[in-house]
């Protein structure tokens, strides 16, 4: 016998022998609409019972990799700033351990904790950012630590035209203008343009970390989250980008954020996250 503990689906490899570890990061203080996403990552873990294992797509199976699932960090809600450094702390455990850590959201914010300690680590790191929205605000409401600002803080600590945007259908004019000025890689919409960006980052070897806010899709698929924009990509448009990226790149850290499960009562919007946490695990691992 074993203990019961839950781990996303056949995820439970020992740390030592793990090449990917992922973790919960259930903190959604800073959400400006419809809160919730704190409830993400333990809805992942549990709903991923209902999935198999195996995709048919990439013709690969979780129970032949080696993934580590440790759990939730515990987050104080009441804080934006401790909530990261907790969440960069053990980002920083996963790094030096020579392993790649993948943050479970929350809300988008929860980014930037993991994404501090890539970035001390691999200077010249660039984003690959799918969602919805821009995230390029300065502050929201007179708060600079909000998820509508994640990757204006993410820029900061780099520089022009390293985050590369997509699926973007949401900001204010000042955020479009900014992205437009050539601050970011912009690509509004869709996912056009990716396998250039890919081609190019390929051939330059550079680190990337990935970062996907679910509600890049359609609310028609993925009703379950803070701020739903209709106008977004399929399923299938998200696991074939999410594919290219995790296939052909160097990819030193990655999160998947803002599923607000109790959004949505039938339960799809969780299982749809469960199955891009399954594509991205087995795209990552060659
Ligand atoms: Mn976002
Ligand atoms: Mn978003």
């Amino acid at each position: 016998m074993r203990k019961n503990i839950e781990t996303f689906i056949a995820c439970d490899a020992d740390y030592d022998d793990a090449k990917v570890v992922m973790f919960g990061a259930p903190f959604d203080s800073t959400t400006s609409y419809r809160p919730g996403a704190r409830f993400g990552s333990a809805a992942i873990r549990h709903e991923s019972y209902g999935l198999e294992t195996y995709s048919p797509y990439l013709d690969k199976d979780l129970e032949d990799i080696q993934v580590f699932d440790a759990g939730d960090v515990e987050l104080p809600m009441g804080s934006a700033e401790k909530a990261l450094d907790a969440i960069s702390a053990l980002t920083a455990e996963i790094l030096d351990d020579g392993k790649l850590p993948l943050t479970i959201g929350g809300e988008h914010l929860v980014t930037l904790g993991a994404f501090r300690e890539v970035q001390k680590r691999y200077p010249d790191v660039h984003i690959i950012h799918f969602d919805a929205h821009a995230d390029l605000r300065d502050q929201y409401l007179d708060v600079q630590l909000s998820h509508a600002c994640v990757m204006r803080r993410c820029y900061e600590l780099i520089s022009d035209g390293r985050i590369h945007q997509f699926g973007i259908r949401s900001g204010e004019r000042a955020e479009f203008d900014f992205a437009r000025a050539g601050h970011t890689d912009f690509h509004p919409f869709t996912f056009d343009g990716l396998e250039d960006v890919v081609d190019e980052l390929a051939q330059q070897q550079k680190p990337v970390y990935f970062s996907i806010d679910l509600d890049v899709l359609d609310p028609s698929v993925f009703p379950g989250t803070g701020t739903p924009e209709a106008g977004g990509v399929s399923f299938d448009q998200l696991r074939k980008a999410l594919t290219i990226v995790c296939r052909r790149l160097n990819i030193v850290g990655l999160d998947v954020t803002e599923l607000a499960p109790t959004l949505d009562s039938s339960g799809v919007s969780t299982a749809v996250a469960c199955k891009v946490v399954r594509e991205l695990l087995l795209a990552i691992n060659p």
